[in-house]
């Protein structure tokens, strides 16, 4: 906290004039969180002058790092000729025409201006395509914060039963929100079985993020994924991925990895290049819900910025600029990495693993197997390790994302993963030592 005395002015202003300086619960960082004055590759400096390593990337959406130069011409070019419209424009077209392109299992896309309204148009197309109330989800996987895709979230193990409860993430949730969502173990398929042996004809559809982070960023198994689309599907419901994050494992996302066509997609972040988006996409059948050619489509949608063209512009650079090599090395950094902090792990006799695909991983302060989000839900022993984690890290300048999320971007380098590496290294030695 010494070396930013800037940061600390900027919050003690903040806190006048918003609720405990914040207007983001994920950005806030005890005693204050850093303010960045810029950002320019991997690396972000903060208002003090302060360099740092960013592995959090705006929590994985900025797979560039910081001023790309293409996005940056996109945009640029994209100002003096207006930036929303009451009106579409080509731009939103060529990203709907690459997303389809990319995603085979999307037929046709819908714009939204977040990820959360992405899951939230997901979940209500399938509530109108199948005329059901209900959606199954992941107990502790993080979808935004719409109301249904809030349900048991943060159920503490008080909460827990024997099976997943319905339990409100926020005070207030109304009653029936609770009623119309069914929380299942992760990667259970008896316990999926079990649901729709009982409710399958009032779901409209099963909600999973392949990889899930809040529960533990551990892949879903292939063979669960393929069970839930048949038992859903032998039920006439759906099946929605959520690959606001996980889009960024692939070409054709985890959906691509995995070999499986879900039957709608909620996308975000990283197709937005940095600037606010979501979308919805999927089977042209099901997507008609939104189609008003007809008159009042079945599931009317609107949104004063949606696909306005400098989120579009923007989007299309970043995605036409991550190319299946951009993949290939955020592979192997990922890889690199991977192994490089299990290695730590051993060297300094601490309990932990770190885990994750692609240009994403995260670390565990437990020497059991992660398969849940039961099973990385932080004791008061793990909460401090992850404390002294995560500041130690920040005064080694690398911004990472609390309970140890980390996501690359493609300008990261070998010397750069190298440097960061070295700083995790020296950091897990601290926890050791404190520990
Ligand atoms: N789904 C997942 C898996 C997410 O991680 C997030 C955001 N971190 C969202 C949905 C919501 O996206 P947004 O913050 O853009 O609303």
């Amino acid at each position: 906290p010494d070396a930013m005395p800037g940061s600390k002015t900027l919050f003690e202003r903040a806190r006048k004039v918003m609720p405990g300086g914040n207007t983001r619960t994920t950005v806030f960082v005890d005693p204050f969180p850093i303010y960045a004055a810029r950002g320019e590759g991997c690396r972000v400096w903060d208002v003090d002058g302060n360099a740092y390593y960013d592995c959090i990337n705006n929590f994985t959406s900025m797979i560039h790092g910081y001023a790309h130069p293409d996005v940056t011409a996109a945009v640029v070019e994209q100002l003096p000729f207006g930036t929303a419209f009451g009106a579409p424009t080509l731009s939103e077209v060529e990203l709907a025409e690459l997303l389809v392109e990319r995603l085979p299992s999307v037929d046709q896309v819908r714009f939204t201006n977040s990820g959360t309204e992405g899951v939230m148009m997901a979940i209500k197309a399938a509530r109108a395509f199948t005329g059901r109330p209900k959606i199954v989800k992941i107990e502790g996987a993080y979808h935004g914060s719409y109301d249904f895709a809030e349900v048991s979230l943060d159920s503490s193990p008080a909460n827990w039963g024997d099976l997943p409860r319905s339990t409100p993430y926020a005070k207030g949730t109304p009653r029936g929100v609770l009623d119309d969502v069914i929380a299942v173990p992760f990667n259970d398929t008896e316990a999926l079985r079990a649901v729709f042996a009982a409710e399958g004809d009032s779901i409209a559809a099963v909600l999973i993020d392949p990889m899930p982070n809040r529960a533990g960023l551990i892949p879903a198994r292939r063979d669960y994924l393929h069970a839930m689309a048949e038992i859903a599907h032998a039920a006439g419901a759906l099946v929605i991925f959520d690959e606001v994050i996980s889009f960024r494992l692939g070409w054709s996302g985890a959906q691509g990895l995995w070999g499986i066509e879900p039957d709608l997609t909620a996308l975000g972040k990283i197709i937005g290049g940095g600037f606010p988006v979501g979308a919805v996409g999927g089977r042209a059948d099901v997507m008609a819900v939104f189609d008003p050619t007809a008159g009042k489509p079945a599931l009317p949608h609107g949104g004063t910025f949606t696909a306005n063209p400098v989120t579009m512009r923007a989007g299309l650079a970043s995605m036409r600029a991550l190319t299946k090599d951009s993949f290939a090395h955020l592979d192997c950094l990922g890889a690199s990495l991977r192994e490089g902090v299990t290695a730590s792990f051993e060297k300094h006799g601490l309990a932990g693993q770190c885990v994750g695909l692609g240009s994403l991983f995260k670390i565990h302060f437990t020497s059991h197997p992660v398969t849940d989000y039961r099973s990385i839900y932080p004791g008061q022993a793990e909460r401090k390790k992850f404390d002294v984690f995560h500041k130690g890290l920040l005064g080694r300048g690398v911004l990472s994302a609390s309970y140890g999320l980390f996501a690359l971007s493609t300008p990261m380098t070998e010397e750069d993963a190298g440097a960061i590496l070295q700083a995790i290294d020296e950091t897990l030695g601290d926890v050791a030592a404190q520990s």
